[in-house]
Parts: C-alpha cells; structure tokens; sequence
C-alpha cells in the first residue's frame, strides 16, 4: 500500500491566508490544488511536503472570461478552473478551440473534474498537454506573492521539467491570453490509448494574411506548442520563425513540421523510441497547422 508520510493540513481561507501560510512555512509547503498529481507523488514519496495548503475554496482562483487588460482584451483563465469546466467553457471554445481540443483528451472525466489548470501548468510535467497549450498561445502567468502581484509570459514560466517561475511563498493565480481575432487554433496529440498522456502533441494558433481568390494567403503569425518530445519551453521558435510571411500551404507546415521536429529532444520511454518521437512531433505540427489554418478559414475541419 502507498501511504504519504506525516503531514499538516490547511483549508486556506484566502489567497493573501494561502500566501502567508507558504511564507511562514517556507519549502516545506506545498499547494494542493485538484491532488491528481500532488497525491500520488505524496503515496510515492516523490513529495514529502510538512504542510498541506488547501485552495479549494478559493472563488478569486476560479472562473473564465474575457477582460479589458493593458493591451487589449484578454482571456482569464483562473487557476483554480476544473479541466471540465474549460472543456465546457463557450467563452474559451469560441476564442482559442485549441483548449477545448486539449481538453478533450486530457485523462478522463474523472480526472478533469477534479484536476486544474494551474495545476497542471504548476506541475509543469512535460508531458502535460496545457502546457503545449498556452505556450503557443502566448500565454501570460499572473503569479502572487506577498504585496506583490507579477506577470510572466508563459515562455519564461517553464524553467526546467517540474520547475516553473512561481516563487516558494507565491501562487499562481490566473492564465491571460490575448485575445485576437480572425485566428485559427488547434491541439492534436497521440496517445497509447484514450485518456493516456502523450507519447506527443503540437499546438498551433495561426492568423492569416488573405490571399485574392484561391491563394492560400500568407501566414501573418503563428504560435507553437509541443509536448512531450523535448522542446524547449515547450515551443519550436525555428519553426515559428520560418512560418511568418510563408505561404500558408501544405508545403509550408510540413516543412516547419520538419524543423520543429529536428530541435526536439526526446527521450525513449514506455511511450516510444526518440525516432518515433521525433518524427510525431514533425506530423503533429503540419496537422495542428492545417487544422488551424482550416479553422482561420472558417472550415471545421
Ligand atoms: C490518471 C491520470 C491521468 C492523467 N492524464 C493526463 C493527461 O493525459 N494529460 C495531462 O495533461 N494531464 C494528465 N493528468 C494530470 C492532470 O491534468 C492533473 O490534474 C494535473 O497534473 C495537476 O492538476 P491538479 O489540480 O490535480 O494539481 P495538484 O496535484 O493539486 O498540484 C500539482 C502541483 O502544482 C502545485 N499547484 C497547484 N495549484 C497551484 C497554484 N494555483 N499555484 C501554485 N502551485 C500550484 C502543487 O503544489 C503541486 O506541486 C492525469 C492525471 C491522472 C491522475
């Protein structure tokens, strides 16, 4: 049987409560926001936290919606939101379909109605799909701390595999993502079996210069995520470089397809050898390129 070892337990009764009970109890806190990865490493003794914080109570972490911010609207995505409720947000789905599409094969109901968006990105696991996710779509982290509210671009969140930005007494509070019209956005991932993690997904978000007639138009910018197979910061700025002014054909995202996969690093597992890794990671671009580019054109595809 896996048991954790002795531990203190809080029901925070505010973030500024949370904030300061991380501070006095320093690394030996952790946050427990759904558990589905916290507790099971606690059982494993991958985590031995002394004290328990409890943020399930906490409404100024949740909810979903569109907000003025200092350079145009934004989405909001409190940390505290249940995978289910982004699967099930209209706001979120009609902006950046690409959540609904990674949310879709996130684990299982079970999971996603238990297990958070901050969380996930906390866990910073790098096979977690949200990560892929609000990397390309050039998300910001709203993190706070004591008297102190900061911002970090998801980019820099990242600072190694179960490493972010977020500071020993600071919580992340809130995902902000541009919001920009006339996009197109899409996850795809492959997975052993349903409700599996990755053996490897891509994000895209593009938006588009139109074309006359049948021309294609031109890719005016584009985002890249990838999980699971190695990336840097779970992005492929080569292949994003190479993409911008590019004609937005199926040529185009085969080759950023082919330069996101040759500045993967994977690592052989369970999951599969690097080779396949690597040649998914290639795949999964192009698709996530013609799917948001489909979507950008107004197709569901
Ligand atoms: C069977 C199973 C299958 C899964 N499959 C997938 C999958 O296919 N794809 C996928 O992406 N994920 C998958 N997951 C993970 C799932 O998405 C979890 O919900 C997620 O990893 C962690 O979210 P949580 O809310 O449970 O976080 P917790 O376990 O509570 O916390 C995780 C870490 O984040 C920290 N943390 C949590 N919230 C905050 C906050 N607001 N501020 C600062 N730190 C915080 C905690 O201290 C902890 O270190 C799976 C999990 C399980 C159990």
């Amino acid at each position: 049987m896996q048991v954790p070892a002795h531990f203190e337990y809080q029901r925070a009764t505010s973030v500024d409560h949370a904030i300061a009970l991380l501070a006095r109890y320093g690394a030996d806190a952790r946050v427990v926001a759904g558990g589905h990865s916290l507790i099971p490493m606690m059982k494993l003794r991958l985590a031995q936290p002394e004290m328990l914080i409890d943020v399930n109570d906490l409404d100024e972490l949740g909810g979903i919606r569109v907000e003025e911010g200092a350079e145009g609207r934004e989405l909001r995505i409190g940390a505290m939101t249940r995978h289910s409720e982004l699967l099930g947000s209209v706001v979120a789905g009609e902006h950046y379909p690409m959540l609904h599409d990674a949310e879709r094969v996130i684990a299982d109901p079970v999971v996603r109605n238990r297990g958070t968006v901050g969380g996930s990105v906390c866990q910073a696991d790098p096979s977690e799909d949200l990560s892929g996710a609000f990397t390309a779509l050039r998300a910001t982290a709203v993190i706070r701390g004591v008297d102190e509210v900061r911002t970090v671009p998801m980019r820099a969140f990242f600072t190694g595999p179960y490493q972010t930005a977020v500071g020993p007494a600071e919580i992340l509070a809130e995902l902000r993502i541009p919001v920009r019209p006339g996009g197109g956005s899409a996850y795809v991932k492959v997975d052993r079996r349903a409700g599996d993690w990755a053996v490897a997904a891509a994000a895209a978000a593009l938006w588009l210069e139109p074309g006359p007639g049948a021309d294609p138009g031109t890719v005016a910018d584009v985002g890249l995520g990838l999980t699971a197979v190695g990336a840097a910061g779970f992005t492929a700025v080569e292949a994003e470089e190479f993409l911008r002014g590019r004609p937005a054909t199926e040529e185009t995202f085969t080759e950023a397809g082919r330069i996101a996969a040759g500045h993967c690093r994977p690592i052989a597992d369970q999951r599969g050898p690097t080779d396949y890794k690597r040649h998914l990671a290639g795949e999964l671009t192009a698709r996530a390129l013609r799917r948001a580019a489909a979507r950008a054109r107004g197709r569901e595809v």
